[in-house]
């Protein structure tokens, strides 16, 4: 043990069945993290729980099913009020002195009021409708709507937007990941299926790598503070230009992505120098007050001779609706909230735990509020951060939103098993690393095909959940929060969230 340091036992242990276990260390090779070996002495697989990040990968893999990991049963003395992870994180912190990190939102057991809202349906009066026989429109659009109709000079009404939008037959987007935080792979298989859904993704604040051009049709590109990888060709590559003001599970501060993770690829994506930190400040620092975000978003526009619609993100925090009225009125297209228990990335943990409100009601306040003020149709709304299936996005289309963001579901849909160490640099499932050995183990073909099922079979349940409700359209679903009851909410809850409780009539 290191002088001055307090042992911590590990947090998982490796329990292998000797009897089923062939030794053909198929554990030890697929270990980025060095947990099992092979000792030929007395021929058997040895572990390091000190390794161990619980990734499953060697228990998905092991053939003969031999291998469990559990959590450590050695805790420390608890109680009510020092629990194991506290008391844990404080030696942590005594021992190296440094900041909590941590990946994938906030673990804490805040409420999801989506668990706490309930979906109409049609019973006798209003027809339910089918959506194998009827149609049913999933197509949404995004960006500044024409505020009253217009006819053109035969007198015809006047169809088309004429501000730009983004088209997505789904109302169900890939959310920022930058190419650096993800692989190479990652990355592509999120494109391919972007493409294939008619949806987007977004580069994060990475850059578009060169190969990734031709998805640009279906693809956001990201301006962050740090202004990584941006140009006019960027630029002019998407179909919409996103600013990053905050995100969600970091609201206030500024990114990090680790040298290690800054390869060749990486740093020319980048425009950084290899190996460096790329260090992404907590404020745009040409942006202090709405006046100056108008000022980049005007500049973005010009850039781009007024063709890509912008959106403003920032995290769901206590005065979201103030900061999104003012975003509507930057001349932004879109606004994107992000909530506190979305992240795939590495955030300090006390932030990602502490700071920010639900996205449930940062959206309802948001939605009300751009109401209230005659502007909502000045903009569209989408919010990300814990939206963990179909129903989910169902219940954010009725509370206001025009779309989702998806994160951490879709890295699941790429086979992340929620180790919560993307910082390391080790994803043994090839997602969240630039180590070429572990990038290829996700393979582009199939991980884009998992997520076209994914978000197909969302869009079907999507349907079928709007038909019951005898609601044909996204357009028709959206702000109606008749269609949602709330169950286990207090007054407060409801009033905030914008609907009745259940059993309560129109
Ligand atoms: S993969 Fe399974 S069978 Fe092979 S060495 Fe590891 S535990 Fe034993
Ligand atoms: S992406 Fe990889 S490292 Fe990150 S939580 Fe998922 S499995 Fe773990």
């Amino acid at each position: 043990m290191e002088q001055g340091k307090i042992y911590l036992s590990p947090e998982h242990e490796v329990v292998r069945d000797n009897d089923k276990c062939i030794r053909c260390q198929v554990c030890e090779r697929q270990c980025a993290n060095k947990v099992h070996s092979y000792d030929a002495d007395i021929d058997k697989m040895l572990a390091c729980d000190e390794n161990c990040v619980n990734c499953q990968r060697c228990v998905s893999l092991c053939p003969t099913h031999a291998l469990k990991i559990r959590r450590c049963e050695n805790r420390f003395r608890e109680n009510n009020n020092w629990n194991e992870t506290k008391i844990r994180e404080l030696y942590l912190q005594a021992n190296s002195g440094g900041v909590m990190l941590g990946a994938m939102g906030t673990p804490l057991d805040y409420p999801t009021y989506w668990d706490h809202m309930l979906i109409n349906a049609s019973q006798v009066t209003n027809p339910s409708i089918d959506p194998l026989r009827e149609p049913m429109e999933t197509r949404t659009f995004l960006g500044k709507k024409n505020q009253k109709p217009e006819r053109d000079a035969n007198g015809k009404i006047i169809t088309k937007f004429k501000s730009p939008q983004i088209e997505l037959d789904v109302p169900v987007m890939f959310s920022a990941m930058s190419y650096g935080s993800i692989s190479y792979n990652a990355h592509e298989s999120l494109a391919r299926a972007a493409t294939e859904l008619g949806t987007c993704y977004n580069t994060g604040e990475g850059g578009l790598h060169e190969d990734f051009y031709k998805y640009g049709p279906n693809t956001i590109v990201q301006v962050a503070s740090g202004r990584f990888g941006v140009h006019g060709d960027y630029l002019m590559a998407g179909a919409a230009i996103e600013i990053k003001m905050g995100q969600g599970a970091k609201p206030g501060i500024g990114g990090h992505l680790p040298g290690r993770k800054v390869g060749p690829d990486v740093s020319r994506t980048r425009m950084i120098p290899e190996g460096s930190d790329a260090i992404s400040p907590a404020p745009h620092h040409d942006i202090y007050s709405i006046e100056d975000l108008r000022q980049l978003v005007y500049s973005l526009k010009e850039a781009t001779a007024y063709t890509k619609p912008v959106i403003v993100k920032i995290s769901a925090v206590h005065n979201v609706a103030a900061i999104a009225s003012g975003i509507a009125r930057s001349g932004a297209d879109i606004i994107a909230i992000d909530g506190f228990k979305g992240g795939t990335g590495a955030a300090p943990s006390r932030i990602r735990d502490n700071v920010g409100i639900p996205i449930e009601v940062a959206l309802a306040a948001v939605d009300a509020r751009l109401r209230e003020e005659g502007i909502r149709d000045n903009v569209s709304v989408v919010i990300g951060g814990s939206i963990h299936s179909s129903s989910d996005v169902v219940k954010a289309i009725a509370l206001g939103a025009d779309a989702v963001y998806i994160g951490t579901a879709s890295l699941l849909a790429l086979g992340c098993h929620l180790c919560r160490s993307c910082h390391l640099n080790k994803c043994n499932w090839g997602i969240a690393t630039q180590e070429p050995d572990l990038v290829k183990r996700l393979n582009p073909d199939w991980g884009y095909k998992r997520l076209v099922n994914l978000v197909s079979a969302w869009k079907h349940e999507i349907m079928e959940m709007m038909g019951g409700m005898g609601i044909n359209s996204i357009e028709a679903l959206r702000g109606n929060h008749l269609m949602l009851r709330g169950v286990g909410l207090n007054e407060k809850e409801l009033e905030l969230l914008g609907i009745k409780h259940a059993g309560e009539n129109i």
